[in-house]
C-alpha cells in the first residue's frame, strides 16, 4: 500500500500531525501499535483545552472533570504546606484512553486511515526515493514520514535521527488509578457538581526528591510520582517505594477508603531533547515526546506534543527542508518555553537544589504564619542564579 504520509504513533503528537496533513488533502496513514489509541499510554492527565483546540474541534472533547482547583503541596522533612489555586476555566482532567481515541477519530474524520495493533519496526528507503515502514504485519510505503512514537522512540533512534536518552536526561514516573463511586468522590473532595474536579501538584524531598500528582476522574482517582532516574539508580530504590511514602504522607489511603486499585503503570518522561537532538532527516519529521518536548516546570507534555504534531503535519504536507522544520518548531511559543526552560530544569532537579527550595518554601511560609521570618536563611546567590536562568538572562 502507498501513502503520501505515514505517521507512526497515535498519541497527541501523531493524531495532530495526521489531522493537519489529512485536512491539507494528503493521503495519510496513522499507525498505532496498541489495540486502540491511548491503550499504551501512561499519563495523568491534566490538559489545557486551548492546547487541544489548536488542532481539534473541542466541542465533543471527552473530559472527565473540569479542574476548579489546583492544590500545591510542599512536603519537607517535618513541614507540610498546602496552597489552593482557584481556576477560572480552561483546565481539565482526562483519561488518555478516551482522549487519544477521540483525537484519532477526529484525524480519521478528516480523511486519515487509522490502523491499530500494528507496530512499526524500522524505516528503509527504496531506490525510488520513497520510504518503506516495516511493520509486524508487512510493509507500507510513503513519500514522507512523521515519527510521533513517544519517549521510547525506537524508530527515530534506530534511523540515526537522534540518540537514546541518558539516565540524567529522564524522570521515571509511576501511576496508580483507584476506582471510586462518583458520589463518594464528590463528597470527599467537596465537589458541588459531577463535572467539578481537582488537580494536585506535590513536591517532596523524602525519601528522595520527587514531583507528584493527583487527578480526579469521573469515577476514579489517579495518583503518581516522577523521580529523576539517576537518583533512583544511585539509591537503588524502586519508584513505588516513593509513591507509597507520598500516599502515607498525604493521607491518600483514607481519601480512597473503600476503593479498588484499577490500574498501575510506569513510564519515562524525557527532560532533554530538541534542539540538542535533530528533529528531522530528509522528509522524516520527529514530534512530541520523541523529541523530548515536555515542560516539567508546568507538567505539560500534551500541549507541546500537539504543537509539534501540527508543525510536523504541515512540514510533511509541504515537504519542508529539515532546517525549515526546526525553525518552525522554534517559532512555536510552547516549544520555545520547553527549550528555554531546560537549563533551569536541569538545575532544579539537582538533589541539593530541589531539597533547598522545597524546604525553604515551607520554612518561609511556616515562619510567616508564626510571625517571625528572621531565622529563615535565604541563599541569595543560588536564588539569583536561578532567577536569571528562568528569565533567560543566564544561559546555563
Ligand atoms: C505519569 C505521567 C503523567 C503525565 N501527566 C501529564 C499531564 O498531566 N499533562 C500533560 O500535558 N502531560 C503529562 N504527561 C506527559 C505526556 O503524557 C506526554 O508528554 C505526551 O503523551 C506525549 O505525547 P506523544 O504523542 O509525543 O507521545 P505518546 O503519548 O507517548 O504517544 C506515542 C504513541 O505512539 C505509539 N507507538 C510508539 N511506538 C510505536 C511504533 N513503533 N509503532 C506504532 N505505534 C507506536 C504508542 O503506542 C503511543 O500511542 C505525563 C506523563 C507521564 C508518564
Amino acid at each position: 500500500m502507498e501513502f503520501d504520509i505515514i505517521v507512526v504513533g497515535a498519541g497527541p503528537a501523531g493524531s495532530s500531525a495526521a489531522i493537519t496533513a489529512a485536512k491539507g488533502g494528503a493521503k495519510v496513514l496513522l499507525l498505532e501499535r496498541g489495540p486502540e489509541p491511548g491503550s499504551k499510554n501512561v499519563s495523568g492527565a491534566m490538559i489545557r483545552l486551548e492546547d487541544v483546540q489548536s488542532a481539534f474541534d473541542i466541542s465533543s472533547i471527552p473530559i472527565e472533570r473540569k479542574v476548579k482547583n489546583v492544590k500545591l503541596l510542599f512536603l519537607s522533612d517535618s513541614n507540610k504546606t498546602n496552597i489552593s489555586v482557584n481556576v477560572q476555566s480552561g483546565l481539565a482532567n482526562v483519561t488518555r484512553l478516551k482522549l487519544d481515541k477521540w483525537m484519532a477519530q477526529q484525524a480519521e474524520k478528516a480523511g486519515a486511515l487509522l490502523i491499530t495493533k500494528t507496530a512499526a519496526l524500522g524505516l528503509e528507503r527504496d531506490s525510488d526515493g520513497k520510504y518503506k515502514v516495516i511493520t509486524d504485519r508487512g510493509s507500507v510505503k510513503a513519500d514522507r514520514i512523521v515519527l510521533a512514537e513517544g519517549v521510547n522512540a525506537l524508530i527515530s533512534i534506530s534511523s540515526g535521527i537522534r540518540p537514546d536518552l541518558k539516565p540524567d536526561q529522564a524522570v521515571q514516573a509511576v501511576k496508580e488509578v483507584y476506582s471510586l463511586n462518583k458520589d463518594e468522590i464528590n463528597k470527599r473532595f467537596g465537589f458541588k457538581a459531577d463535572d467539578e474536579g481537582e488537580s494536585w501538584r506535590i513536591l517532596g524531598v523524602d525519601p528522595v526528591p520527587y514531583a507528584g500528582f493527583l487527578y480526579t476522574y469521573k469515577d476514579a482517582i489517579a495518583i503518581g510520582v516522577g523521580i529523576p532516574l539517576t537518583i533512583l539508580i544511585r539509591r537503588k530504590m524502586s519508584p513505588y517505594t516513593v509513591l507509597d511514602e507520598v500516599k502515607e504522607r498525604i493521607g491518600f489511603n483514607e481519601l480512597v477508603k473503600g476503593s479498588s486499585l484499577r490500574e498501575y503503570s510506569a513510564k519515562v518522561i524525557p527532560e532533554h531533547g530538541f534542539p540538542s537532538f535533530r528533529a528531522c532527516v530528509d522528509k522524516v519529521y520527529v514530534a512530541g515526546d520523541a523529541l523530548g518536548l515536555v515542560d516539567p516546570l508546568t507538567f505539560n507534555g500534551i500541549g507541546p506534543a500537539i504543537s509539534s504534531g501540527v508543525i510536523a503535519g504541515k512540514a510533511a504536507l509541504e515537504s519542508y527542508e529539515c532546517r525549515r522544520y526546526e525553525s518552525e518548531l522554534m517559532r512555536s511559543k510552547e516549544i520555545r518555553n520547553v527549550v528555554n526552560g531546560r537549563p533551569l530544569v536541569k538545575e532544579l532537579i539537582e538533589e541539593e537544589n530541589f531539597k533547598y527550595y522545597v524546604r525553604t518554601i515551607n520554612e518561609l511560609l511556616h515562619s510567616w504564619v508564626y510571625g517571625d521570618v528572621s531565622k529563615v536563611r535565604l541563599d541569595m546567590p543560588r536564588i539569583f542564579k536561578h532567577l536569571l536562568l528562568g528569565m533567560g538572562v543566564l544561559k546555563s
